[in-house]
């Protein structure tokens, strides 16, 4: 397989020259043993794109050497803040002047519009870039003193070392920019892999890790399976840290992996089940439109996809026909079609696992009172689809289905509103809607979630971290808190005085 290939962009006419290989020491490489590739699919037409290499457990190998040898030499403690802070920096520069082209690029593989993946999710990761370049000449310890007179100890906040970084497909540029970013400010190593769905924009992103200057081996990239590279990086015993991101079943077994092999710290961003709960004094027409965002943005593939929706009994109708009305003017289409507000979802195996809760809602007696139905034709068109009449245990209510499928309930009491809301073994997100600020702060501390929106929902800063409780994760992106992750604290116990008799 040649180490490049021409995606075209049907579009626009266009094409992007797209690596095939493995990304390993700065250079485009076959893969050690492994014949295998995998086929890139455009959800807006089941047309392939282009194939790329299935790195193997082998490749894995390889990329972690690299890592660790980069760490040693070139990279870790032998690298300063404002080196890592500079090169940083640069990157962000070269990923905004190529937004175009990777939004482009994006919008192929994963089906979002260009729009939505130049202004957000390129946006975003640029701003995340920028956001740890200025962390990375303050990562400091502190001084602590011991007795004043002949002891002190002092600590250092040092890069944790080698990390491997899974990501998913439903964001592949942002998730890439959310692990690669703080991992490079606190000075370590990584090898990605990226979804095998959506592996064009990572090897992409890869060509411009080399023009901003970065050595060889500080960022590597294993395209490969899931079952197959991901499963190599995490029972890896050259691995210091794995961050995750995807679903629970998959974090389980990276935790099993992890403790099996050599207790590596472990990060999981994992799924969501999450609340938003609509009081009576809440303005409806606001509260539907974050309801509607919340479900229907990036077409539900969102870990944090409000897809329930709990309405206080005296506004319930009102709300419930607004909601309505703001779903239906959503245009899911071609990401390429400027009028487009949502794409097709990612893949035929996450097209046909949404049908089949839809199919599962209408069976287990929910009432579909929006969409509901298959479009005819190619693509991976799911149209909004909104269920009421549910009950607690119906799968539609208790499962992440990862598309654009809400299921809306009501409730009396503000403590029935909580109980309902906590009802799931996910804690990532939830959001309250009310005018009432002595409701807002008690339902929001009552709330059982990693981020709690109020009077607004699914909005991300880079400066605000993110994470999960309960089923939905250990650890927590972005802000501040994400340098915990990828750092590890040394005591220096220092005697300046006492002598042993
Ligand atoms: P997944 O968890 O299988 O995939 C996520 C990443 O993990 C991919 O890079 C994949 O290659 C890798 N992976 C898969 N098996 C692995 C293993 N055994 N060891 C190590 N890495 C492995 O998710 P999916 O199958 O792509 O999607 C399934 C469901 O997961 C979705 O329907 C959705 O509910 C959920 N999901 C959640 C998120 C999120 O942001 N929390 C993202 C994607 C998918």
């Amino acid at each position: 397989m040649s180490k490049f290939t021409q995606v075209n962009v049907p579009a626009t006419g266009k094409t992007i020259s797209v690596p095939t290989g493995l990304f390993i020491n700065n250079e485009f490489v076959p893969s050690v043993d492994s014949q295998e590739t995998i086929q890139c699919i455009n959800p807006a037409t089941e047309e392939p794109i282009c194939s790329v290499v299935a790195g193997s457990a082998k490749d894995v190998d390889v990329a972690v050497a690299a890592a660790r040898s980069a760490l040693k030499t070139t990279w870790g403690k032998n690298v300063s803040g404002f080196e890592r802070s500079r090169l940083l920096n640069k990157l962000a520069d070269l990923i905004e002047r190529d937004a175009q082209e990777l939004a482009e690029l994006e919008a192929l593989n994963n089906g979002k519009p260009v729009k939505i993946a130049r202004d957000f999710d390129i946006g975003d990761s640029v701003g995340c870039l920028r956001y740890y370049a200025g962390w990375a000449d303050k990562i400091v310890g502190q001084s602590i003193d011991i007795d004043n007179k002949t002891k002190l100890a002092f600590t250092k906040h040092e890069p944790i070392g080698v990390c491997g970084q899974i990501i998913p497909w439903n964001y592949p540029i942002m998730m890439w920019a959310w692990k690669v970013a703080p991992a490079l400010a606190c000075g370590c190593t990584i090898v990605m892999k990226p979804s095998e769905f959506t592996p064009l924009t990572a090897l992409k992103l890869s060509e411009l890790v080399v023009e901003a200057g970065f050595p060889p081996g500080v960022v590597n990239t294993v395209p490969a399976l899931g079952s197959v590279g991901g499963a190599a990086l995490a029972a890896h015993p050259g691995v210091d840290k794995i961050a995750f991101t995807g679903s629970t079943v998959t974090g389980r077994k990276i935790m099993e992996a992890a403790a099996k092999s050599n207790l590596k710290k472990v990060s999981l961003e994992l799924g969501g089940k999450s609340p938003q709960l609509i009081f009576e004094s809440a303005d409806i027409d606001q509260a539907a439109n974050w309801a509607a965002l919340g479900i229907l943005y990036n077409t539900g593939q969102d870990c944090t996809a409000g897809s329930r929706v709990y309405v206080q009994d005296s506004i319930y109708d009102k709300f419930l026909q607004t909601l309505i009305e703001k779903a239906k003017a959503l245009n899911i289409g071609n990401g390429f079609d400027e009028k487009s507000g949502g794409g097709p979802v990612v893949s035929k195996v996450q097209y046909d696992k949404i049908w089949s809760y839809i199919d599962a809602g209408k069976q287990e007696g929910a009432k579909c009172v929006l969409g509901g139905e298959k479009r005819p034709g190619k693509g991976y068109f799911v149209d909004p689809t909104i269920f009421t009449e549910i009950k607690p245990g119906m799968k539609i209510v208790k499962d992440e289905i990862f598309g654009p499928v809400l299921s809306v309930g009501r409730f009396k009491t503000e403590e029935e509103a909580i109980n309902l809301a906590n009802d799931t073994t996910y804690g990532l997100g939830a959001g309250l809607h009310s005018n009432d600020a002595g409701q807002c702060m008690r339902v929001s501390q009552a709330l059982e979630a990693g981020t709690v929106w109020v009077n607004q929902y699914n909005l991300l800063y880079n400066n605000v971290p993110f994470g999960g409780k309960k089923q939905s994760g250990i650890g927590r992106e972005l802000g501040s808190y994400a340098l915990d992750e990828y750092t590890s604290v040394k005591a220096i116990q220092w005697n300046y005085g006492e002598k042993l008799d």
